[in-house]
């Protein structure tokens, strides 16, 4: 990723996009139909996400190889390490390896829903002892990519301390035992996203202070999916995005998905502003909303027209189905 991201020119715009396996064999024929689809609005890599403990490990895996294999895209593997065994740690390591994906998101996760596991769990404890572990076994074969909160990190939220500061010293740790870059969690809030790029670059131990730091970004798919999403990430929505729904249209899906795109797209536009030429997209494997904030952001669409617009811009007949997937995905 970064190889690629470093050749491109000094100031041009590039974006990623997030996936998850879907569950069910419907699920995944749609979202193959997408991929391929979205792979033409030009995204520099797709990301594959990986279910906490490695509950989807084969899954995980098979999109991800297909993206990268099948579609020719960039592709990088998510990998939680916690409550996980070693063997299967190495495993996707090596699948990937052999597969040719050669980026990973090294990340803790956490305690599969309902299970009355604690956090950190087995071998590895935390990110950094993932990230490690891969210099350790691979050298600089992958790219390394790690997570970073502009609004703190959740666990802080049970003691009231979440602060993006309370996080940074272990960011440091990530990035110092190798990692490349960091992508962050959703928010809302430009203002937390600037201040928290230069509170990492500021840090007196960072080795690189040029780490590469991708906004992470959530399409407004629909008002309760925004409004789950940002209290699981427990990301905060400033009053000037908020009184943009008003109460009689947040049933209306499309009027809020329109709304939406003007949103994430007036964000891009800041943080292009102030120097940010990458955008991650956790996309919920929905594609009209990402197509339309491409095709019309004047950031991004300029990627786009180096594409064949006409059918990436093509809106998927059978998205509304995924919606529901996608509530529970948020
Ligand atoms: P860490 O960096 O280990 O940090 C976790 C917590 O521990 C923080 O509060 C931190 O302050 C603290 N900490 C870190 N190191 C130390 C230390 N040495 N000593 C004491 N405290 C420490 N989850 C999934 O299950 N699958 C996914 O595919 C997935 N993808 C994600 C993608 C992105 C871009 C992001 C932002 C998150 C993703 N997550 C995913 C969620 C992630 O797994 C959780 O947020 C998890 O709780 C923390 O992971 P981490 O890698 O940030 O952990």
């Amino acid at each position: 990723i970064t190889d690629k991201i470093n050749k491109l020119e000094k100031d041009e715009p590039f974006f990623s996009l997030e996936f998850f396996p879907p569950k069910t064999e419907n699920g995944l024929r749609n979202l193959y139909a997408r991929l391929g689809r979205m792979s033409l609005l030009g995204p520099s890599f797709v990301t594959v996400t990986w279910g906490a403990g490695g509950t989807t490990a084969e899954k995980t895996l098979d999109l991800a190889i297909t993206c990268q294999k099948e579609l020719g895209l960039t592709t990088c593997l998510h990998l939680t390490c916690t409550n996980t065994s070693k063997e299967v740690i190495d495993n996707a390591l090596k699948t990937a390896k052999a597969n040719g994906i050669k980026n990973i998101l090294a990340l803790r996760g956490d305690p599969q829903r309902d299970s009355s596991e604690s956090h950190g769990v087995g071998v590895f404890k935390h990110a950094v002892d993932l990230v490690k572990y891969i210099r350790a076994e691979y050298g600089d074969f992958f790219c390394i990519g790690v997570a970073g909160y502009p609004e703190g990190h959740v666990e802080g939220a049970y003691d009231s301390t979440q602060c993006a500061e309370k996080d940074l010293p272990y960011l440091v740790e990530k990035v110092n035992a190798g990692a490349d870059f960091i992508i962050t969690q959703l928010f809302f809030d430009v203002s937390k996203f600037t201040k928290y790029e230069s509170l990492v670059r500021s840090q007196p131990n960072l080795t690189n202070k040029n780490v590469l730091i991708l906004p992470g970004l959530m399409p407004i798919n629909g008002y309760s999916i925004f409004q789950r999403a940002s209290k699981l990430s427990h990301a905060s929505i400033p009053d000037s995005v908020l009184n943009k729904f008003p109460l009689e249209i947040q049933n209306d899906d499309d009027k809020v998905r329109e709304i939406g795109i003007g949103i994430t797209s007036n964000m891009i536009e800041t943080m292009h502003s102030r120097g940010v030429k990458g955008f991650h997209f956790y996309t919920l494997n929905l594609e009209k909303t990402i197509a339309q904030i491409i095709s019309t952001s004047p950031v991004l669409k300029t990627i786009l027209e180096k594409y064949d617009d006409d059918e990436a811009a093509a809106s998927s007949d059978d998205e509304d189905i995924d919606v529901a997937t996608a509530k529970q995905a948020a």
